[in-house]
């Protein structure tokens, strides 16, 4: 599992890591998701794949907490798999409990094709991993078809604005319009605003300027290995006690 840091705009401090799962693989190397994700749906072995991945990352994460590193949380993403199988609470519960990690510091992210089938089921679902305390984040956003008649009845925290929106932001007023528009959207409907795939200091400018709540891309940190973190992490830690 690597890791890779969104920060806050607000502070410029780091306000998450999101859970990307690799495979090791013995002869191919380190495989990325897009390899092995979609014969995992399919064979249902995603299920087992998610439980771990949920796993580590929480275990991770107290390990993080403990060290001091402040309140960061981590964000894990869930597979419609997951999601339909009806026992993710359970899940959520027993793994939460195994590792010690406050409920508060876990985030899932979900897209929107994932929910907006059966809805009411869904909406359901959402409440019930929600009154844990566990945060709730529409990944890919725009990308899906989102009904914005449900979308106002989705107990969800944050949108991710799909990385496809924010790559031509600087020449295309086209993605700069919706950009904006998700923007203003979400903050209207009490909802965080998390832009993707962010490479350039021109994107995260026109970010800042909309008020854009938090940023992940290259520009900021690419996905990295747990003790890589760890480093990236404790450097920052030192960095802002050296300004203090
Ligand atoms: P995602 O959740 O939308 O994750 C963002 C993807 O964009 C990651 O690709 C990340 O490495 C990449 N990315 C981040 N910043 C930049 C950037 O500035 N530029 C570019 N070009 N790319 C950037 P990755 O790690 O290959 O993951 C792809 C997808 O695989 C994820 O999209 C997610 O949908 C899925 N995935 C990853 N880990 C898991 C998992 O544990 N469970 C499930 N069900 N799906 C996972
Ligand atoms: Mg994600
Ligand atoms: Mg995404």
């Amino acid at each position: 599992v690597h890791y890779q840091p969104k920060m806050d705009l607000a502070d410029s401090r780091i306000s998450s890591v999101e859970a990307l799962v690799r495979w090791q693989h013995p002869t191919m190397g380190l495989l990325p998701p897009s390899e092995f994700i979609p014969l995992a749906e399919e064979s249902g072995l995603i299920s087992a794949i998610g439980e771990l991945v949920l796993e580590r990352a929480c275990r991770q994460a107290r390990q993080w907490h403990e060290r001091g590193m402040g309140d960061i949380r981590v964000s894990v993403n869930l597979s419609a798999h997951q999601f339909r199988k009806g026992n993710l609470a359970d899940v959520i519960d027993r793994i939460l409990a195994l590792t010690g990690l406050p409920a508060e510091l876990l985030e899932l992210e979900l897209t929107e094709s994932l929910i907006m089938e059966d809805m009411d089921q869904n909406i359901a679902r959402l409440e019930r991993l929600r009154a844990r305390g566990v945060g709730l984040s529409l990944d890919d956003f725009g990308t899906g078809y989102s009904s914005l008649n449900y979308l106002k009845r989705f107990p969800v925290d944050t949108l991710k604005i799909d990385r496809s929106f924010i790559t031509d932001l600087a020449h295309n007023p086209d993605d700069a319009a919706i950009t904006r528009a998700i923007i203003e959207m979400a903050h209207s409907l009490s909802m965080s605003v998390v832009a993707e795939g962010v490479e350039t200091e021109g994107q995260l400018e026109f970010l800042r300027q909309q008020h854009c709540d938090e940023i992940q891309g290259y520009y900021y940190a690419r996905p990295m290995p747990w003790a890589d973190l760890v480093q990236f992490l404790d450097n920052r830690s030192r960095a802002a006690c050296l300004q203090q």
